[in-house]
C-alpha cells in the first residue's frame, strides 16, 4: 500500500503564544513509529513535514496530488482553535479523489474521535490510543479495497449514527517496535528526539499523557540495550551527538526505574552523547542523576506545579514542595539548572496560594532568568479533554467550552487571581510578541541582549509582587487600572528592548489613572 502521514501545519494564536504545548512533546515520534511499522510490513510511506517544513496547505495538496496514496495519515494537533483550514484540506482532497481513505490518529485525535468522525466527513477513521498496529490493519484492510475496517483501535461512523470503537490495548513490548523513522527536517532540530519509554505511573488532574496509553500506571520502558542500539544506528548515519528523551517521565517506578536509569547510564557513557530527559521531582535521587550527568545528561524538565502542599494534593500530583526542593538542590549540586513546569494560577487559587508560589519561586531561585520567569508568573492551568480536571470542573458547570470541546477555560473563582492573571497573561504575551522574532529563531539576536534580559525579568517580578502587594492590601483592580498596568508595564519593556544603551535598572510601580 502507499501510505503518506501528515504533519499539518500548525497556527499559534498570538493570544496563546505563552501556553504549554497543545500536543506532548512525546506525540513528535508517533509519525515516526507508525512510518517505521507500516515499512516492516511492506509499505511504501512517504512523511510529509506541513510543520516543520512550513509548508502551505497549496504545497501539501501537490504532494498528494502526486502521491494519489491509499491511505492518507493525519496526525491532528490541536490548534488552540476549531482548524477548518486542515479540515477543509482534507475535504477538498477527498472530493478531488487525490486520496482512497483518510485517517487521523495522535492525542487530540484519539481524545476527540467522536467530534472528528462528526464534523470531518473527509476522514474515514480514527486511531484511538497508540498508532503503529491499528495502522497495520488498516492497511491490510486497504489491500482488499476495504477502507473502513471494524479492528482494535479504530473508531470508525456506525450506519445508523454514532462511532463504533473497539478498544486496543497499548503495546506492551516496545522492544519490538520498529525504530522511528526520521524525517530530514526532524534531523534539523537541535537534538535528535528519543523515546525511551511510554505513559506514565502518575495521574496529575492536569495531565492528558495516559489518555493515549491506556489508563493511570501505564508506564512502559525500553530496555537500555534496545535505545542504545536506536542511538548508535544514529550516530553511525549522522554522526550527532545530542538528543533529547521526549518520554513523560524519563523514570519508571520507584527501585526499577532507578535501576534501569543507572544501566542506561552506564551504556550512554560509553557513546560520548549529551543529551536531555523530562521527569517527576520524586524521581531525582543523587546516585542517579549523578549517573545520568556523568553519562551526559545536560538538561531536565521537572513538573514542580506549585510551592504548596495543598495545592499538590488537589493537582493529585503525589509528591511534596519537599521534595520539590530536594529535586532543585540534587540537580544543582550536579550543575543541572532544571526547566521547570509550574501552574501559577489554579481554578480554585487564592491570594494567599499565589503569595506561598512566589515565595517558593524566590526562595529557591526561580526568577532569575526571564525564558523561566514569563512561564512560571504567569501559567494558569490549562484545561483540556481526556483529563480529570476536565471532567471535574465540567460536572460542577464550570467549564467554559472553547470553539470545540477540547479545552474548557475555567476562570479562577477569586476575583483578585483572576485579576492577577490577567494581568501578568497579557503582559507576556506582550514580550512573547516582541521577542518573537529572536526567540523562534528567525532573527539574529542583538549584541547586549543578556543585559536587557535581567532588566525585563526584574519588571516582571516586581510588576507581580506589586500587584499582589497591592490586592493583599484590599485595593481592587478593575478592568481600567488592569489596562493600565498592562500598558505602562508593556512600554517599559518595549524601551528597554529597543533602548540603544540600556540605563539602571529602575523600580517598577503601580499607578492608577
Ligand atoms: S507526572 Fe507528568 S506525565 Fe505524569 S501524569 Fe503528571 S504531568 Fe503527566
Amino acid at each position: 500500500m502507499n501510505i503518506l502521514l501528515l504533519e499539518h501545519p500548525r497556527s499559534v494564536v498570538p493570544e496563546r503564544c505563552n501556553d504549554i504545548a497543545n500536543t506532548p512533546l512525546s506525540s513528535c515520534l508517533l509519525t515516526g513509529y507508525a512510518a517505521g511499522m507500516l515499512k516492516s510490513k511492506g509499505h511504501e510511506v512517504e512523511i510529509i513535514e506541513g510543520y516543520l517544513d512550513g509548508l502551505s496547505y497549496d504545497e501539501i495538496a501537490s504532494r498528494v496530488r502526486s502521491a494519489k496514496p491509499d491511505i492518507l495519515g493525519v496526525h491532528i494537533v490541536y490548534q488552540w482553535q476549531k482548524d477548518d483550514a486542515l479540515f477543509r484540506f482534507l475535504e477538498t482532497m477527498k472530493r478531488e479523489g487525490q486520496v482512497s481513505s483518510i485517517t487521523a490518529y495522535g492525542f487530540y485525535a484519539t481524545i476527540a474521535h467522536e467530534s472528528i468522525l462528526g464534523t470531518c466527513h473527509a476522514v474515514d477513521s480514527v486511531i484511538v490510543g497508540e498508532p503503529e498496529f491499528p495502522f497495520v490493519d488498516l492497511a491490510e484492510a486497504a489491500s482488499i479495497r476495504n477502507f473502513i475496517p471494524c479492528a482494535p483501535g479504530i473508531a470508525i461512523r456506525k450506519g445508523t449514527g454514532g462511532v463504533r470503537l473497539q478498544k486496543q490495548q497499548t503495546v506492551t513490548d516496545l522492544d519490538a517496535l520498529p525504530f522511528p523513522v526520521r524525517t530530514e527536517a526532524m534531523y534539523r532540530l537541535p537534538e535528535v528526539n528519543l523515546l525511551g519509554s511510554r505513559g506514565c505511573y502518575g495521574s496529575c488532574t492536569f495531565c492528558f499523557i495516559n489518555s493515549l496509553h491506556g489508563n493511570v500506571g501505564s508506564w512502559r520502558g525500553r530496555s537500555p540495550k534496545n535505545i542504545v542500539q536506536e542511538i548508535d544506528g544514529i550516530i553511525a548515519e549522522r554522526g550527532v551527538r545530542d538528543f533529547y528523551f521526549t518520554d513523560p517521565n524519563f523514570f519508571g517506578p520507584g527501585r526499577m526505574g532507578q535501576e534501569r536509569a543507572i544501566l542506561l547510564a552506564s551504556l550512554l557513557k560509553q557513546r560520548n552523547i549529551r543529551f536531555g530527559i523530562e521527569g517527576r521531582v520524586n524521581d531525582i535521587h543523587d546516585e542517579t542523576i549523578n549517573a545520568l550527568v556523568d553519562a551526559g545528561l545536560r538538561h531536565i524538565l521537572i513538573g514542580l506545579e506549585s510551592g504548596k502542599d495543598e495545592s499538590l494534593r488537589r493537582m493529585n500530583k503525589m509528591t511534596t514542595v519537599a521534595q520539590n526542593e530536594n529535586a532543585l538542590r540534587v540537580l544543582r549540586r550536579h550543575g543541572i539548572e532544571p526547566n521547570v513546569g509550574f501552574i501559577m494560577f489554579e481554578p480554585d487559587s487564592r491570594l494567599e496560594d499565589l503569595r506561598i508560589n512566589f515565595d517558593f519561586l524566590k526562595r529557591n531561585d526561580l526568577l532569575k532568568n526571564l525564558s523561566v520567569t514569563a512561564n512560571v508568573l504567569y501559567h494558569h492551568q490549562i484545561v483540556l479533554e481526556g483529563t480529570r480536571a476536565y471532567h471535574d470542573l465540567k460536572r460542577e458547570n464550570r467549564l467554559e467550552l472553547q470553539k470545540t470541546s477540547y479545552e474548557g477555560i475555567a476562570h479562577p473563582k477569586n476575583p483578585d487571581v483572576a485579576a492577577l492573571a490577567d494581568i501578568m497573561r497579557e503582559i507576556t504575551n506582550l514580550l512573547f510578541a516582541r521577542m518573537d522574532g529572536i526567540w523562534s529563531g528567525k532573527m539574529i539576536e542583538p549584541p547586549g541582549m543578556q543585559e536587557r534580559y535581567t532588566r525585563v525579568n526584574h519588571i516582571l517580578v516586581k510588576v507581580f509582587e506589586n500587584c499582589l502587594k497591592a490586592m493583599e492590601t484590599g485595593e481592587r483592580f478593575d478592568e481600567d487600572l488592569r489596562a493600565s498596568v498592562v500598558m505602562e508595564t508593556g512600554n517599559e519593556i518595549h524601551e528597554i528592548v529597543n533602548a540603544a544603551d540600556p540605563g539602571p535598572i529602575a523600580e517598577v510601580g503601580i499607578s492608577k489613572k
